[in-house]
């Protein structure tokens, strides 16, 4: 028996304890900088976190309306601007989606990486590959404020059953 329970995403880990260890995560820095982390908030969290795939608004929506929440547009998209802008969660452009986030890190430029087949949706730190974006916008007279790179694949489980 192997134990995974450290890793995120495509392999098996204890997701129990990544979605409670995220939700703590978002509680505690939310105290530390007196925001508010209101029921909707932790709901669109928790619903980001569930399955480790992107989200659009439009099925954010819908699972808050199912799960009792006000389903007004404009109430989803302030909580998921929140979630974005404190590094909760990170709108995936190519998707035109959002995933919650797996490094405690608040501060970070990560690479996600998309499966094609169950959406299922990794983040890992791309230090080396930002340092490369750095150095060439460097060269351009460019400041980098953040980079958010995605690559589309297909995943270690999803291979398996082609
Ligand atoms: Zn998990
Ligand atoms: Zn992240
Ligand atoms: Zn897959």
């Amino acid at each position: 028996m192997e134990e995974k329970s450290a890793s995120f995403g495509f392999e098996q880990h204890d997701h129990n304890l990544c979605l409670s260890k995220a939700i703590q995560a978002a509680e505690d820095y939310c105290t530390k900088y007196k925001l508010q982390f209101t029921p909707l908030r932790r709901k669109v969290l928790e619903l980001l976190l569930q399955e480790h795939r992107a989200l659009g608004a439009y099925a954010i929506l819908d699972l808050l309306r199912d799960a009792g929440f006000s389903s007004q547009p404009p109430v989803a998209y302030r909580a998921l601007s929140f979630l974005v802008e404190h590094g909760f969660a990170h709108k995936i452009e190519r998707l035109n989606a959002f995933v919650a986030c797996t490094l405690s890190d608040t501060s970070h430029s990560p690479i996600f990486m998309i499966c094609r087949k169950c959406e299922t949706v990794v983040e890992a730190q791309s230090l080396s590959s930002n340092l490369n974006i750095s150095a060439a916008a460097k060269a351009k007279g460019f400041e980098v404020e953040q980079t958010n790179l995605e690559a589309k694949g297909v995943c270690h489980s999803c291979v398996e059953t082609v």
